[in-house]
């Protein structure tokens, strides 16, 4: 594969590819084929099942945006649930708040957390060693029914709803996160790009609306999730929470100390400003 092109196998009608300088590791694990491999735009770049995942040029954008955003509009969250997530960006970005006592991680396939710590150090950046870390190795779908741990904070860090990642997607498992929740508490989720995964996206919102008095959407762009905005679901019972003014966000941020190379409070405050595309697919 060095020297030649990985050409990612998510979208039916287009495809965009990477030049690949080296392959660093590639297997196929227990539950999905993995590899590692460098480019000279993006850095080292995992890919799933032909998916990309992450990469370490522009992790920050969504890392930042799906973890900062929840926990400071949630203002004192102390138990924070990652379903998926198995390079360790998102669990780094949870633990940078002082106030979050403990993170647990549910990720379904091991040699993702192992291979990542490995060979994508950076993403994780010790957060796997944080005492506050409880990184469990279950499906996250069956760890929501049977878990009587209340989260302040759930964020869900999956692959596509292809493969493992499938069950992350289902009425059943927004509703288990649902009661999995503390009262006041936030549900997070990457869910796509509206120029490709117009279908996934309604169909997410739909199956939140039934459970939560407030579903809505924000958004980033992630260089590698081709299609443009990225979106991620938003869930709460309390409509407020996405409408902190700038200034209270910022107060927050300030707070925390916490540094960042994509998110900030303006941007926070206006990420939930989004097109009519969305509007249009939300309102469905
Ligand atoms: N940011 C990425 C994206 O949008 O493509 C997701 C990155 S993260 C590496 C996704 C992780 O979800 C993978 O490590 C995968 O193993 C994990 N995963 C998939 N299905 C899962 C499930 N049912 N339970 C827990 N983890 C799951």
């Amino acid at each position: 594969m060095t020297g030649e092109w990985f050409t990612e196998t998510l979208h039916p009608a287009v495809a965009q590819r990477f030049r690949v300088e080296k392959v660093v590791y590639r297997d196929k694990t227990e539950h999905q084929d993995l590899v590692i491999f460098e480019n000279a735009a993006f850095g080292r770049i995992l890919a799933l099942d032909g998916v990309i995942q992450t990469t370490t040029g522009d992790e920050f954008v969504y890392h930042e945006m799906l973890a900062h955003v929840p926990i400071l509009a949630h203002g004192r969250a102390r138990q924070v649930l990652i379903i998926g997530g198995g390079d360790g960006g998102m669990l780094r970005r949870c633990l940078m708040h002082a106030g979050v006592e403990k993170v647990t991680m549910v990720e379904i396939d091991r040699s993702v957390v192992d291979l990542c710590r490995e060979y994508l150090p950076s993403i994780s950046d010790g957060a796997f060693d944080d005492p506050r870390t409880d990184l469990v190795i279950a499906d996250g779908c069956r760890f929501v029914k049977e878990t009587d741990q209340r989260y302040d904070v759930i964020i869900v860090d999956s692959t596509d709803p292809i493969g493992p990642g499938a069950v992350l997607f289902t009425p059943e498992f927004y509703a288990d996160c649902k009661r999995c929740l503390t009262p006041g508490g936030v549900f997070v989720n990457q869910n796509g790009v509206p120029f490709l995964d117009e279908g996934e996206q309604p169909r997410t919102y739909a199956k939140l609306r039934v459970l939560f008095r407030d579903v809505w959407a924000y958004g980033a762009p992630v260089p590698t999730y081709y299609g443009g905005l990225m979106t991620f679901g938003w869930a709460s019972d309390d409509p407020a929470l996405r409408a902190l003014p700038v200034e209270e966000i910022r107060r927050r941020f300030e707070a925390a100390r916490i540094e960042t190379r994509w998110y900030t409070p303006e941007l926070h405050a206006a990420s939930f400003a989004v097109p009519r595309l969305v509007l249009d697919i939300l309102e469905r």
